[in-house]
């Protein structure tokens, strides 16, 4: 019998734990493992960069959620991201989602070129436009969807996306960062990888820094198995143990917080000081049958363009009290940011730069009627 996500959710990788019977996973903080012969650890452990029995349980966690055979944890979502372009070779090129993540733009543009691998910027929703891509020389060996995007939340089809790379020998790598396992089952939709920066929704509270890997195919997990230890981006076992407490709930959070995002996308497209909100559960968003298909729920990141422009939307995001203005997203509270200055500083002048007076909402679990009001005093702040 086949459990559903919620159920799944709950108990993924959770093992009582041997000698205590603790059912939650022990934090086993050891750096290295007894052996009880010259080469033969007692239980499989033998150096904790290689192997350690929290992280152990993060990853099958991971797998199980995602629907594949493995997971790979990371000390951070680029780390993890890192660890996939090691795949690369000089002279390979890759395919990436024209506003993928900042931080993968940059890692791909500033640090991969200079190994030779050549990056080129697509927009996934134009699917000529990434057959045309994926014709040209050097053929492409790997293509990174990012959906929905962030923060102009574009969704992209990722089954049209994995069929024609496949067809074209290039491999699919999805960042399911914004939706969650939850939301979106990028594996069964054709992908050979999924990423998470679990410092998002997966952990869901603000106080760990984490990357996850998941995949179904047995030769991708061994190559990247092999690079996870040379390289050594591995979490500790407490940032380990602290993304799996938070996934235990990811399922009852990712609810709440996208019907609050839901209401509040509803209520800003009603106000006549804002200009644009994107959000794919409009049904004026372009993607949003697309949306409606590929996802459980629309998810709970949006964002808005104020009609008085850039100032006035400065003014919003210095005014609210309950969203916090910070950087990150996919935790309990809600935070407001202005991408362009903040989050996107690194994508300025690339074909990834975001408008400038764009504001990104990542919605919360609070009670919406507070968020609403909150939002109300500062818009009136804001256009004062
Ligand atoms: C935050 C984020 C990343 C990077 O993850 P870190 O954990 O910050 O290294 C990658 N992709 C998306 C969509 C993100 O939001």
């Amino acid at each position: 019998m086949t459990d559903r996500f919620e159920t799944l959710a709950v108990h993924a990788g959770a093992e009582p734990d041997e000698i205590s019977g603790g059912v939650s996973p022990s934090i086993q903080m050891s750096a290295t493992f007894r052996q009880d012969a010259v080469g033969k650890p007692r239980r499989g452990y033998e150096y904790g960069r290689s192997g350690n029995p929290t992280r152990q349980a993060l990853e099958a966690a991971i797998a199980e959620l995602e629907g594949g055979t493995h997971g790979l944890a990371y000390s951070s979502g680029l780390a993890a991201t890192q660890n996939l372009l090691y795949l690369l070779e000089p002279g390979d090129r890759l395919i990436l989602s024209d506003d993928a993540y900042g931080g993968t733009w940059r890692l791909a543009s500033k640090v991969w070129s200079r190994y030779g691998v050549q990056t080129d910027a697509v927009d996934l929703g134009d699917l000529d436009a990434l057959a045309a891509a994926l014709s040209g020389t050097p053929a492409p060996r790997m293509v990174w969807v990012e959906t929905p995007t962030n923060p102009l939340l574009k969704v992209v089809d990722i089954n049209a996306v994995a069929r024609l790379a496949a067809s074209a020998g290039a491999m699919t790598v999805v960042d399911n960062t914004f939706a969650t396992p939850f939301l979106q089952r990028p594996l069964e939709l054709g992908a050979d990888v999924v990423m998470h920066s679990a410092t998002k929704y997966l952990s869901g509270h603000s106080d760990v820094i984490s990357g996850l890997l998941a995949t179904g195919r047995d030769d991708l997990e061994e190559r990247l198995r092999f690079h996870q230890n040379a390289a050594g981006a591995v979490p500790s076992p407490f940032d380990c143990w602290l993304v799996m407490r938070g996934m235990r709930t990811v399922a009852v959070r990712m609810e709440r917080a996208a019907a609050n995002a839901a209401a509040i996308a509803e209520w800003l497209a009603g106000r006549a000081e804002v200009s644009k909100v994107y959000y794919p559960g409009l049904a004026d968003h372009p993607q949003h049958e697309l949306a409606k298909r590929q996802m459980r729920l629309p998810g709970a990141m949006l964002s808005f363009e104020l009609a008085a422009g850039e100032p006035a939307a400065r003014r919003l995001a210095e005014a609210t009290r309950l969203f916090t203005l910070a950087e990150s997203l996919g935790a309990v509270e809600s935070l407001i940011e202005l991408p362009a200055a903040m989050t996107h500083l690194s994508v300025a002048g690339s074909p990834l730069e975001v408008p400038a007076g764009l504001v990104r909402l990542s919605v919360g679990i609070e009670a919406v009627e507070d968020l609403l009001a909150d939002l109300e005093a500062a818009l009136q702040e804001a256009s004062a």
